[in-house]
């Protein structure tokens, strides 16, 4: 980064610190957020993360959620009583549209008694769906835990085919995944020469990689997790090397906190278009207009009530 470029991250950082200490503002942030939006937030971590930490926050609290948008609104679903305030409505996840309520309703009808358990990425319409929605963090679990409530031989599963073929591969039980080619294009590029590739300039390094890669390359990596569980493995284990095979903003984050620790993205393709449009201007820019009501996430009490009931269930099996 040019030292132009840094003095006015800096400056805009100082004056958002600012910003939200006048305005007793909070920010959230995915792992995958650039790394000057990830020095400043107050709470950074995976979906699941996030979306525990937000029902702890106490009512009337006003939340700049840097993220994609089916994030900010299930923060919105589950706690209400806080405002949450998504500037970019673009950011969009491309992968959560790929389920639609048409493809969950049909798919009802023609297996009934079978659990739909939906992905978090994915919209609040489809999640009212659904029996149960889950994250990278816990899919396994929820997909088990759900199958034998309902005590039915197999599940539909959706958007991401490849998420759903990993839960297929550990539980060892028939998937249907809704719809068929639902992915995400930062991790369904990842592919065995990316490997070869990384292994020639790091022989020593353990590749590491999200359940939303291909079937080949999960199966060739050392470890398997989201976010937060590929970060818990990289500083639980600090004297090894490791190939990420995620969106890069995990690694960024990894080198900021520590700095000692070797770690390189699998590929520096690896970026999340959608994820990358906060920028520092839109952070500032929103709380400059905080009674701009455009910026707040809205969701009607009609869909909040149908889609609590999947995203507390994951809770509710979570503790099972
Ligand atoms: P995590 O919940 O693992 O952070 O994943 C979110 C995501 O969007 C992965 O692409
Ligand atoms: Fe969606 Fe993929 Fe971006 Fe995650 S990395 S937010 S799944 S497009």
């Amino acid at each position: 980064m040019s030292d132009n470029l840094l003095s006015y991250n800096k400056k805009l950082q100082k004056s958002i610190q600012k910003l939200k200490k006048e305005n007793n503002t909070i920010l959230f942030a995915h792992n995958y957020q650039r790394p000057e939006i990830q020095e400043i937030c107050d709470w950074i971590g995976d979906s699941l993360y996030l979306a525990k930490k937000i029902k702890e926050i106490p009512a009337g609290t006003k939340i700049i959620y840097a993220a994609v948008k089916f994030m900010a609104e299930t923060a919105a679903i589950l706690n209400p009583k806080v405002s949450i305030y998504f500037p970019v409505p673009d950011a969009l996840c491309p992968m959560a549209a790929f389920c639609t309520p048409e493809i969950l309703k049909n798919y009802r009808k023609n297996n009934p008694g079978v659990p739909i358990v939906l992905y978090i990425n994915s919209t609040s319409e489809a999640k009212s769906y659904c029996d149960v929605v889950c994250t990278s963090s816990n899919a396994v679990k929820i997909c088990d835990k759900i199958r034998k409530e309902f005590n039915s031989a197999k599940i539909g599963f959706g958007p991401d085919k490849n998420l759903g073929n990993y839960v297929q591969k550990k539980l060892g039980i028939p998937v249907d995944i809704l719809p068929e080619n639902g992915h995400c294009y930062v991790h369904n590029r990842f592919n065995l020469k990316d490997f070869v590739n990384f292994n020639m300039d790091h022989p020593d390094a353990e590749i590491i990689v999200h359940p939303e890669c291909t079937p080949e390359v999960v199966s060739a990596a050392n470890f398997v997790g989201s976010t937060a569980a590929m970060y818990n493995y990289v500083i639980e284990n600090p004297d090894k090397e490791f190939g990420i095979g995620t969106e890069i903003g995990l690694i960024d984050r990894i080198k900021r906190e520590y700095p000692n620790i070797k770690v390189h993205p699998l590929s520096e393709k690896a970026v999340c278009y959608t994820m990358k449009k906060y920028s520092l201007e839109a952070i500032e820019d929103c709380l400059k207009n905080l009674d701009n009501k455009e910026y707040i996430i809205k969701i009607s009490d009609e869909l909040r009530e149908k889609t609590l009931k999947p995203v507390e269930k994951m809770f509710e099996l979570m503790e099972k």
